[in-house]
Parts: C-alpha cells; structure tokens; sequence
C-alpha cells in the first residue's frame, strides 16, 4: 500500500520474522544525526536497525529508538561484536554493554562481525550460546562468514545460525556464499547493498530506473529482494531514507532482473585485509 506522499506503510515483509528491509547506521556518528536517523527511520515504517560495537553510536541509535514512537517488540534491532571483543569472556561482558548503551533488554540479532583476531569457533560462539540461552539475543548471526567458515560455525553452535551479513549487490552477487546459507537455512542480510554509491553508475541499472521512473538505489534494493535477501542501506537524511523505502514498492520483471544479473563489472567496497577470503 503506498500512501499520499508516496510511501509504503506497514508493508516491509518479513524473512523468519526480519523485515527485509533495514536502516545501516555505519559513519553516522554524529549523536543528534544518528538518532534523528534512526527515528526518522522508525516513523517512516523501517522496523529493523543495523549497528555494531564498532561503529561507535549504539548509544545515538539508543536515543533513537528511544524518540519513536514505536514499541520495542516491533523492532528488529541488531548489533555486532568487534573482533577484538571475540574472546569468551570478552563476548559476554561486550555485549551487556551494547545493550546498556543501546538502552534495551534484549536484541533480536548479535552477529560475530567477522572470523578475525580474537575469533575462536569454540570460545567465541560458546559465549553466544550462552547469551542466547539467558534470552538477551533473540538470534545468533555471522558476517563476512565465507561458506567454509560458515560448516565450522553451524557444527559448533548449539543454536541455529540466523543470518549471515555479507557483502551483496549486483557487482557483488555472493552465488557462493548464498548457497551455503540456502543449505543451511540461514537469512542473507546484504551489506553495502547499494555498493556504497557504485551502483549509481552502472548504465544497466540507470537504465532501468529511467524506465520505471525510481532512482538506482530503489533499482538495487529491488533486485537483492527479489533473491531472497534482506538489505540493509545506509541514509542519513530522510529523502535517501524515504527513497529506499519506495523500493518496497517496486517489483522488477524477469528481464530486469537479468539484465541486472548479467552485469560483468565486480566489486567489492568492503575489503580489509583479515577478511576470510584473502
Ligand atoms: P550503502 O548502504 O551501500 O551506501 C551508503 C551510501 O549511499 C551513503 O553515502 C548514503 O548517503 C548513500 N545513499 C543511501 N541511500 C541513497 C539514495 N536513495 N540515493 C542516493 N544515495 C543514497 O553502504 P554501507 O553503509 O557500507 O552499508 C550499509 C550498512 O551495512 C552499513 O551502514 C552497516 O550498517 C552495514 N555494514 C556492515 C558491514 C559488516 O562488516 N557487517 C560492513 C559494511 C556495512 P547518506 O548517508 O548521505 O544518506
């Protein structure tokens, strides 16, 4: 349903209960901007919020939700713990402190930000086992997890594995990683789901949002939910907020969809060097 302004209301659908379209809140920083994010966010009707220990604003993201006048329970908020803060006792003291600073008793997903330096299968997904039997995380997720760590991962814990975060977007289709999750029942969540900006380049896709009268970023967001995934774009003010919630709107055909899979041009924005696939 979209209203006057153009706006989908009430109708994100929902993977295993995610919405599959959520808020990124990477390099927003600035306290009064990140919450104003954040809340603009929730009254436009995003009901699911990416953060992390890293990205230092779990307390503006806090006050955000805070300032909506949402009910927690309608949330899907997520958070990630740092690679150094992997350690079984570190795991467990970090995340009490998200949650302290995100102002909440529980979150409904803590993701292992990557299998990097400090991250032990055992210590480490021990640790969220046990937050996730005290109830304080609803779900266990992964990122940047390549399949082979992904076996690893699934052998070890005793809960499920929710979602894998990765990388994805048309220059990034992840056709590996996608598989791995499928085989495992684990939700996709795309990261850098507009490719932090290159997908507005690409003539394949301008070319549909001239046809269809959306911009590339509704065209992007478009195509990672027709494969089932959930993404999570970045926007700070509330025309890039309000923008890629149209997406929910838009339905790409069969032959969008693959001219935008025959894209050759690759890339991967996101790519430090403790990544698992270098
Ligand atoms: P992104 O969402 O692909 O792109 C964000 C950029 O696109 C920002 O510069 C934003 O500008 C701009 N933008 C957003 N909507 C737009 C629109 N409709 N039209 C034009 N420009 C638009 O990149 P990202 O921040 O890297 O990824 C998204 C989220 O994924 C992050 O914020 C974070 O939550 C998560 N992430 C996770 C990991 C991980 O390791 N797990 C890594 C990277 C990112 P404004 O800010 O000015 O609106």
């Amino acid at each position: 349903m979209v209203d006057a302004e153009g706006l989908v209301a009430d109708a994100c659908p929902t993977a295993n209960g995610m919405p599959v379209l959520g808020l990124g809140t990477w390099q927003n920083t600035d306290p009064e901007q990140c919450a104003e994010s954040v809340r603009t966010a929730l009254e436009t009707g995003y009901r699911h919020i990416d953060t992390a220990q890293a990205y230092d604003n779990e307390a503006y993201v806090g006050e955000g939700l805070a300032a909506a006048d949402v009910d927690r329970e309608e949330i899907f908020l997520a958070t990630k713990v740092w690679t150094s803060n992997l350690g079984y006792d570190d795991v467990l003291e970090t995340a009490r402190e998200s949650l302290d600073r995100l102002g909440v008793d529980y979150v409904d997903l803590l993701y292992v930000h990557w299998p990097a330096n400090a991250y032990d299968p055992e210590e480490t997904l021990s640790a969220f086992d046990e937050l996730y039997d005290e109830g304080l995380i609803r779900n266990v997720g992964v990122s940047n997890f390549e399949p082979e760590n992904l076996e690893v991962a699934v052998d070890v814990l005793d809960a499920p594995i929710f979602a894998n975060q990765v990388e994805m977007h048309p220059l990034l289709p992840q056709e590996r990683v996608r598989e791995a999750c499928a085989a495992h029942d684990i939700e996709v969540v795309a990261y850098s789901p507009l490719a932090r900006g290159a997908v507005f380049d690409q003539p394949e896709i301008s070319e549909i949002a001239a046809d269809r009268g959306v911009s590339e970023a509704q065209v992007s967001l478009a195509w990672l939910r027709e494969k089932g995934v959930t993404a999570i774009p970045k926007a700070t003010g509330e025309d890039h907020i309000a923008d890629n919630w149209r997406s929910l709107a838009l339905d790409l055909d069969d032959e969008e969809v693959a001219a935008i899979d025959a894209i050759d041009e690759t890339s991967r924005e996101v790519d430090p060097d403790f990544g698992p696939w270098n």
